[in-house]
């Protein structure tokens, strides 16, 4: 490894994960993102280096992998795979979501799991870092299939995780019905009711905010950084993609603080309102996604507005644009687009949206840009205010989460400026974001010893 030049220690790293993770593509883009901002910080500070603390924080302290049979509505066997990937526990038991989706893999969990330890350690709270889910398509599917499929899941899962070992939550296409029925089969399963899952309903010990807060705490983010220059969302036109958790909640803030967003889109396309979403059409959209599982495109029936099949927003003009669907949304191109179209802001309620040359393009270009890991840090966070809830037997009204969710969003923005700050004056919420989540969760490693 080289120890003077940044930009050969970070290549010397990346041949060492790439040789050790072969294939992991979305794995190594993570690791490679995280690598370039911090090579510099790691250099002056070797003791880290010396302890190996990189290489030990991109290999899981545990991977678990299993079958997951169930029977569908007609009574045909299907298998799918389970995973979860139990990243790094140094400042606290591992937590992060759970993804149901047929693209997924070992490499995407363990950049969701990486990012996650990171985004953990930027809220404060003690929380280390595992994702985990299942190719499972919950799409087309009937409610019980889902809860077949889910009790299966959950049956070989209930093993390995529990409120001070690992406690999963939702991410896409595991919402509140899903996390309802693993739920339940792990009460089942072990005859006791603790918060081993975030995510539950208000009703059986989930916290008030939990849905809103990662597309809230984006859009909260997306305000401090647009205070950096005297500015604010309002009267701002906000182009958002995707239609499910995130995607709905940052639509709904956007329009509370007096933005207009105008776009949403699902793996089908995507649809333009020229004169923005109101609170009636979010409450349609709501009930479309939510509650009858369609498609986006209705919306444009309905509304008589443009669809555009197979795209992504990006090609809509906007001031803010933020990607709430899923890894490598934006691509460089679309970057380019996106800048030459005058954006200024990009918030990331998704994990790792922009490709690599996407970042670099807005980070070259020196717009307001926030990675996901902290911009998307909203979700997580109030998830550990639902376990303290959990643990204290209370619950928090909604102006309390609230709160909290904006001080913990305004402090993680507070760490990005204080670590990510350039000469010049602009900031790299980038490398903030990753020197900020890295020191804490380091520190902790090199005082708990060679584990
Ligand atoms: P949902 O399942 O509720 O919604 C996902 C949305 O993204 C849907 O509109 C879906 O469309 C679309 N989408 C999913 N996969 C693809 C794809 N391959 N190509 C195009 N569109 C796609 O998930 P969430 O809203 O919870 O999650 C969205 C993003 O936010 C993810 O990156 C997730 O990791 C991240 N995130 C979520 C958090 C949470 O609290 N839920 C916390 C932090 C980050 P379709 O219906 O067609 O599949």
């Amino acid at each position: 490894m080289n120890l003077k030049d940044p930009k050969q220690f970070t290549a010397d790293f990346m041949a060492y994960i790439q040789a050790r993770n072969p294939g992991e593509k979305e794995f190594h883009q993570a690791v490679l993102e995280v690598v370039e901002t911090l090579s510099e910080f790691l250099i002056k500070n070797p003791r880290y280096i010396h302890s190996k603390i990189l290489e030990r924080m991109a290999e899981p302290e545990r991977v678990i992998q299993f079958r997951v049979p169930w029977i569908d509505d007609n009574g045909n066997i299907h298998l799918n795979r389970g995973y979860r990937v139990e990243m790094n526990s140094a400042i606290g038991p591992y937590k992060g979501g759970l993804r149901f989706h047929p693209t997924v893999n070992l490499g995407i969990f363990k950049f969701l799991a990486f990012e996650q330890v990171l985004k953990n350690s930027l809220t404060s709270l003690p929380m280390g870092g595992g994702k985990g889910g299942s190719d499972f398509d919950p799409k087309g599917k009937s409610d019980n299939e889902v809860m077949r499929f889910c009790q299966s899941f959950m049956t070989e899962l209930s093993r390995h995780i529990g409120p001070n070992t690992d406690i999963p939550a939702g991410d896409i296409g595991v919402g509140g019905r899903e996390i309802g029925f693993l739920f339940g089969q792990y009460k089942r399963l072990r005859n006791e009711f603790t918060g081993v899952l975030t995510g539950k309903g208000v009703g059986w010990g989930g916290s008030l905010i939990r849905p809103e807060a990662t597309g809230y705490g984006a859009v909260y983010f997306a305000e401090e950084m647009l205070k950096t220059r005297g500015d604010s969302i309002k009267g701002k036109t906000v182009a958002i993609s995707g239609s499910g958790n995130v995607a709905q909640f940052a639509v709904e803030k956007v329009l509370e603080m007096g933005g207009k967003p105008v776009s949403l889109s699902d793996s089908n396309g995507t649809i333009f309102d020229p004169d923005g979403f109101d609170l009636e059409k979010l409450e349609y959209i709501k009930l479309l996604k939510n509650a009858y599982r369609g498609r986006i495109r209705e919306y444009a029936d309905k509304y008589d507005v443009p669809y555009y099949e197979n795209k992504k927003p990006w090609g809509i003009k906007c001031d803010v644009a933020m990607p709430c669907a899923t890894q490598n949304e934006i691509s460089g191109e679309a970057a380019v687009t996106l800048l030459k179209n005058g954006c200024t802001v990009v918030a990331e309620g998704a994990n790792m949206p922009s490709t690599y040359d996407a970042e670099h393009a807005f980070l070259d270009a020196k717009i307001l840009y926030a990675p996901g890991k902290a911009a998307n840090a909203g979700g997580v966070a109030v998830s550990g205010l639902e376990m303290t809830q959990n643990s204290m037997r209370l619950s928090w009204t909604r102006e309390e989460v609230d709160e909290k969710l904006k001080d913990i969003m305004k402090n993680i923005h507070s760490m990005c400026l204080k670590h990510g700050k350039e000469p010049g004056g602009f900031v790299n919420y980038v490398k903030g974001a990753n020197i900020a989540g890295f020191v804490k969760v380091a520190n902790a490693m090199m005082a708990q010893g060679l584990v």
